[in-house]
């Protein structure tokens, strides 16, 4: 069997797009191509005293507007083909959220699970120097992703720092507030995901009061998003995360399960409502779900068996384009990744923007900015969905690639 590529299935959604939109071929050819493209190969003295040899990548897929921004995962599958496809999505994501940044991501082959603080913190420091000559403030960005936190950030920030001279705080985003974080940072993307789930559901004229929600991951993103919407009274009734699936028709402690997760990194212990396998928990009987684990989960081969009305994307690439014909023809509504989860690279662009500045602001202006653009940008891509009658996705890429195209009707080509 051929070995799925989430890269050729970023390039597989481009071409979609590009067609309906009637994009140039010429256009079209530099959107499909990373810009670049680094493999870092360093050792490590681990805990033991062995010597570990870890494999590192950043991809900066395309800079046309602007310095390149995208998160950095820690796990067993980054590979070279997984953050060319992050890298591009990031491209597209911060288009379409008309921030001035293009697109990049990056990742380290390991298991953080099986690594101690100390381990980490020398595999963040050695990554961070060997990817130093595309990195800076007015280069490239990076972010916390999988398994990674506001403390790599703060590694990776100081690493920098010391290696040019001067303490740099825009060289990264996500980093604790003390050392410049932005408030409101660590839960913008699973807010994210709330504002852009109760955006459709006031377009589709219902309330969010009583929705029936499951939750696929219970990390960062997927706990604050089940956090907003519980808060706007909706219910959590499934949930799951790498260890397990936990059901509860009468709801779940989204708070209760997020100081579970906080004390023993997962929800194995957890002890309400039902464990089930992890995979389980998609397949529930639910009005909406909130894929926000990792990419790959909604496929040809299980698309059919998902039951609910909406699925509003917290992670990256969680549905391939096979899955998105068949929910198409179910009549499901897809908000896409790049759309449902901008809100974290938003408030990132908010704390560079304050890093450069040197002058913070109060979480109230933080939150009221988010909401604004993404409202915004929602019924950008809700119009272009009506105007073309195509799919949230689609019309989510014509608008991203429409303003990427226009930057190069500007500055052309170099030379
Ligand atoms: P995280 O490491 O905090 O959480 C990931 C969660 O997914 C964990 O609970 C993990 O146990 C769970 N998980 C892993 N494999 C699973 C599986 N097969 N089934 C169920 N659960 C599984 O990471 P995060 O930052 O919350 O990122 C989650 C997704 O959101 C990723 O796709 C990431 O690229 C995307 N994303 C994150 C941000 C951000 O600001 N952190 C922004 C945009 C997009």
């Amino acid at each position: 069997m051929k070995k799925f590529s989430v890269a050729e299935m970023a390039r597989k959604q481009i071409e979609k797009a590009a067609k309906t939109m009637g994009l140039s071929e010429q256009l079209l050819k530099i959107f499909m191509c990373p810009k670049r493209l680094l493999r870092v190969t360093f050792p490590v003295q681990m805990d033991d005293g062995t010597v570990k040899c870890f494999i590192g990548y950043r991809c900066q897929y395309n800079d046309a507007r602007g310095p390149t921004k995208g998160g950095v995962r820690y796990h067993p599958d980054v590979s070279e083909d997984e953050v060319i496809a992050l890298a591009a999505w990031m491209t597209w994501k911060c288009a379409l959220v008309d921030l001035p940044y293009g697109g990049a991501k990056g990742g380290v082959i390991c298991d953080p699970t099986q690594l101690s603080e100390r381990e980490l913190e020398k595999i963040t420091r050695r990554y961070t120097a060997e990817i130093m000559p595309i990195l800076g403030p007015h280069i490239d960005i990076p972010a916390p992703d999988v398994f990674t936190t506001s403390k790599t950030m703060a590694w990776m920030m100081d690493t920098f720092s010391m290696m040019t001279g001067r303490t740099e705080p825009a060289v990264v985003t996500g980093k604790p507030e003390v050392l410049g974080g932005s408030k409101g940072r660590k839960e913008a993307t699973g807010k994210g995901v709330f504002i852009t789930t109760r955006e459709l559901y006031r377009k589709i004229g219902k309330s969010l009061k009583g929705a029936r929600i499951i939750v696929q991951g219970f990390g960062n993103v997927g706990s604050y998003a089940a956090y907003f919407l519980s808060q706007e009274g909706a219910k959590i009734i499934a949930a799951s995360d790498s260890s397990t699936g936990i059901i509860d028709p009468e709801g779940l402690d989204v708070k209760d399960m997020m100081e579970c997760v906080e004390k023993h990194k997962l929800l194995e212990p957890y002890k309400k409502g039902k464990k089930v396998p992890r995979d389980e928990v998609l397949y529930q009987e639910a009005d909406i779900l909130i894929p926000a684990a990792l990419e790959n989960q909604i496929r040809e081969d299980n698309a059919d068996k998902i039951k609910v009305k909406a699925i509003v994307e917290g992670a990256n690439g969680p549905t391939t384009p096979e899955a998105d014909e068949i929910l198409e023809k179910k009549g499901v509504y897809v908000v896409p990744d790049i759309l449902a989860n901008s809100g974290g690279v938003i408030v990132s662009h908010f704390e560079w923007v304050q890093a450069l500045s040197g002058l913070y602001w109060e979480e109230k202006e933080v939150n009221e900015r988010l909401e604004n653009k993404l409202v915004k940008t929602f019924n950008e891509v809700w119009e272009t969905s009506e105007k073309l009658k195509t799919s949230l996705r689609i019309s989510a890429y014509i608008v991203a690639l429409n303003r990427v195209a226009e930057v190069y009707k500007y500055r052309g080509i170099f030379p």
